[in-house]
């Protein structure tokens, strides 16, 4: 007999494992249908897996460049097979933890890939492999993969393994020498820093003018030159037109120039999961690119049909997909509730790290603000310098005039991860910065920048 559900959720990953669990408690009689592993992307090869990996780099620099801090270890070495050995238990027990939330919160979890076949009834009707599944209401929680582009050599270079996307490069257990790294995103930065950290030469290829996607100029800019500092090349501007057997070939300045390579990462963006979904069944509405539009409470064009997570294109970040878990649940059970993006902050677990929120200085120009920049280096950071001799990075506070409030906090230092955290839950409640001011921060801490920078306003 067909079973019928008050919720479905495709997909098992932030997004969908965070809504189930909320439903679920709710009391709401809910499925997930996840076509390979709880967790989804974030807890099995994107998140999680990169930051222990990163966690590793990061020990072993200090162990092999402790000298100027008064240390010296003789015979270090990195074993990358035990640190991916690492890696694959820190996965392992989180997505256990998955299974163990879905379980306690009463939801039904189905193995299998799910394809909407039709609405009948007022009922969804889901096909899982040989199963038909029926709900009243349907949440598309599906993520997203690598954007593979049409260049010349990419299909060859990954069935013969040369190239690597953010998935199976996290499971590399041979170190490449020469690693070229196509895409200077967040995902592309991160693994640059891995692999450069660890002994690799990379060169990462971007075709923008800066690297970090949307970051703030002056952050981008600051975090290159530590990156440069690393050993690692950056080429801007540039756009790889082929990938053979040893080289990749770019155009710069309408010249053909080439790198020799081991491996490379393609790490050009990725996109929505919706092919293959069976959406047009229902008349869901894309964009151009795939992804589902959906509004600021997470519903799509179709009534009782929500899309959260990377799969609508709004951010593509694991705490994105978290909140609007959060919105749409809400809504399913009647409390109004929606999400602001210009709220989520992001981070680039580079060495050191960068954190992002709000408004960049060009965009809050853009949008016609009357702004107040307040720009300090590192170095006004006692901790920062009693911790590390490399005085590089900064935090640059953007405030609206108007409103006396941030609407933009970028900082590249020790810890930016944590202290970001504080700065976005300061724009969330739109804190006076005279209360700012006031605020005791402990010292001595990397966080006492806010303070510093709120004094040079
Ligand atoms: C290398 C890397 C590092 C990252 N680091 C960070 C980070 O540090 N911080 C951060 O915030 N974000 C990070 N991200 C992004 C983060 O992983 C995603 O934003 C997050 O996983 C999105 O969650 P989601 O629930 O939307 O989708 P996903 O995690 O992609 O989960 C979707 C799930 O749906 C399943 N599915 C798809 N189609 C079907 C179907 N038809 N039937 C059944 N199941 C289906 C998939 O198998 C998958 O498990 C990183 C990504 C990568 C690749």
């Amino acid at each position: 007999m067909m079973k019928n559900y008050e919720l479905i959720i495709i997909g098992g990953g932030p997004g969908g494992y965070h809504a189930a669990d909320l439903a679920g408690k709710a009391g709401l009689n809910t499925l997930v249908i996840e076509k390979h592993r709880l967790g989804g992307v974030c807890l099995n090869e994107g998140c999680i897996p990169s930051k222990a990996l990163l966690n590793s780099a990061k020990q072993y620099t200090y162990a092999t460049q402790g000298e100027p801090y008064g240390i010296q270890a003789k015979d270090v070495t990195f074993h990358l097979n035990d640190v991916v050995q690492r890696k694959n238990q820190v996965v392992k027990a989180l997505v256990a933890g998955v299974g163990f939330k879905m379980k306690s919160a009463k939801v039904t979890v189905l193995e299998g890939t799910a394809e909407v076949i039709k609405k009948e009834n007022e009922m969804f009707v889901i096909q899982v492999g040989e199963e038909v599944v029926r709900g009243e209401r349907l949440v598309v929680a599906t993520g997203s993969t690598p954007i593979l582009p049409p260049i010349e050599g990419v299909e060859a270079g990954l069935k013969a393994n040369r190239i690597l996307t953010s998935k199976e490069i996290l499971d590399l257990t041979e170190l490449p020498k020469q690693l070229v790294v196509i895409g200077g995103g967040v995902i592309g930065l991160e693994m640059a820093s891995y692999f450069a950290q660890i002994g690799s030469q990379v060169t990462v290829v971007e075709m923008q003018p800066t690297i970090g996607g949307t970051l703030d100029l002056d952050i981008a800019n600051e975090l290159k030159k530590t990156l440069e500092k690393q050993g690692i090349t950056f080429i801007l501007n540039a756009k790889v037109t082929k990938v053979d057997t040893k080289e990749v070939i770019y155009n710069v300045n309408d010249k053909n120039e080439t790198i020799p390579f081991d491996k490379v990462l393609l790490s050009v963006g990725r996109k929505a999961n919706t092919q293959g979904l069976g959406l047009d069944n229902i008349n869901v509405e894309l964009t151009k690119g795939g992804a589902i539009i959906t509004d600021s409470q997470m519903k799509t064009n179709i009534a009782n049909v929500y899309a959260i997570g990377d799969v609508n294109g709004q951010s593509m970040l694991a705490h994105t997909a978290y909140k609007e878990a959060e919105v749409c649940v809400n809504n399913i059970l009647g409390k109004a509730d929606h999400i602001q993006y210009e709220h989520v902050p992001s981070v680039i677990y580079t060495h050191p790290e960068v954190g992002s929120v709000g408004y960049t200085e060009a965009e809050a120009k853009a949008k016609g603000y009357d702004i107040k920049v307040s720009k300090l280096p590192v170095s006004y950071s006692g901790r920062h310098l009693a911790e590390s001799n490399d005085k590089s990075g900064l935090i640059k506070l953007i405030v609206d005039q108007k409103k006396q409030t941030l609407i933009g906090a970028h900082i590249c230092a020790l810890y930016a991860s944590e202290i970001i955290l504080f700065l976005s839950a300061m724009m969330q409640l739109e804190i006076q910065i005279e209360t700012l001011k006031q605020i005791i921060y402990p010292h001595p801490t990397v966080g006492e920048l806010i303070k510093d920078a709120l004094f040079h306003l």
